[in-house]
């Protein structure tokens, strides 16, 4: 149950009159005032017993019962989602287009830099790279750790290029505040992961939220949702791919739900075929079919020469600088038909 309020005074009162006429229920009261002028009193639990009777008593306004929908802020299309991903400042229809490059892991300082330095030359919005990697195998190299995130903030300051790196733990979202990453990203593998989801909303830094390879797109804009509630709805939904009996690429890339999404919700989606696909030559095709399903971001993988990675890490789907040029060439070309620009440019 949403309750609208003036104030974070009227919020308490409210809570307070439901505390007194129920001492022997359950709530859950939580109280966001990250909006302009609106504070909005977020109640779970026994709220059926908060009937309209109860609700004009203790004169509050409820506009969103839980009892009859699941989704309130990431699907109301009246209330537009503006906020800053990298140096663009993100509006629903805004006709720009965001790329997202870089490796997958941090390796060497001297790689990372000279991945950067190209792709600042190319022409990129954000920098890309992680200090730690989830592998499915335990033998698999696990990214530097701490290290990285001090790398990513001197790439920072000597390029002026915005960084997002991939957060586990709220010890990381702390690093991630203390180094000035401008975006973070919840992997595929942490979409559930409601307690990393609500510390992150809770942090203030714009959130790459990517859904699970084994959910669906109702999942995926559920756990959007706990944005909004627990921050300010400063999150970007991903698609990365999604698992199916196919075996001729890594995972399945859903171009129907790049559709799907921008229709359903305000938020800015983001394409990364590069874990969609995990195949090379699959990565221009694939994102130039994004952009033509609405995508507002593309998120891909890119190192200074990809034969020098540690194997296999994501070696098979990373692109060269000169294949990431002709990325950006080709993504021109579909731009055009939807009178799109780079935000870089
Ligand atoms: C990544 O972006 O490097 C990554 C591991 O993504 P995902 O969580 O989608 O697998
Ligand atoms: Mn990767």
């Amino acid at each position: 149950m949403i309750i609208e309020c003036l104030s974070k005074e009227e919020a308490e009162r409210i809570i307070n009159e439901i505390k007194r006429l129920f001492p022997n229920f359950i709530f859950n009261f939580e109280i966001n005032s990250n909006y302009s002028s609106i504070v909005y009193l977020i109640i779970n639990g026994n709220i059926d017993v908060i009937t309209n009777d109860i609700l004009k008593e203790i004169n509050a306004k409820c506009v969103f019962s839980s009892l009859e929908q699941s989704l309130f802020f990431v699907t109301n299309k009246g209330s537009l989602t503006t906020f800053d991903i990298g140096s663009r400042t993100y509006r629903p229809n805004d006709g720009l287009i965001t790329m997202i490059a870089g490796p997958c892991e941090i390796e060497s300082f001297t790689d990372l830099y000279e991945t950067a330095s190209a792709l600042k030359e190319c022409g990129v919005s954000v920098f890309r790279a992680m200090p730690r990697k989830p592998r499915t195998s335990p033998y698999n190299f696990q990214g530097v750790g701490d290290i990285g995130w001090k790398y990513l903030y001197e790439i920072k300051n000597k390029l002026g290029l915005p960084i997002l790196a991939e957060v586990f733990s709220q010890e990381e979202i702390d690093l991630a505040l203390h180094y000035d990453i401008d975006i973070i990203q919840i992997g595929a593998r942490n979409m559930q992961n409601y307690d990393l989801i609500k510390r992150a909303a809770n942090s203030g830094i714009t959130t790459v939220l990517k859904k699970g390879m084994w959910c669906n797109n109702e999942q995926l804009i559920k756990a959007a949702e706990y944005f909004f509630v627990y921050g300010k709805g400063n999150v970007i939904l991903a698609e990365r791919g999604i698992q199916t009996h196919e075996s001729s690429t890594r995972n399945t890339f859903d171009l129907s739900s790049i559709h799907y999404l921008k229709n359903k919700t305000n938020q800015p989606v983001m394409a990364d075929a590069s874990h969609g696909t995990g195949v090379r030559n699959m990565v221009i095709p694939i994102n130039c079919a994004s952009v033509l399903m609405g995508a507002d971001v593309i998120e891909v993988e890119v190192h200074i020469n990809p034969d020098k990675t540690i194997k296999p890490g994501d070696y098979y789907q990373m692109l060269t600088i000169s294949e990431y040029r002709e990325l950006l060439a080709q993504l021109r070309q579909v731009m055009g038909i939807r009178q799109l620009a780079f935000d870089f440019e």
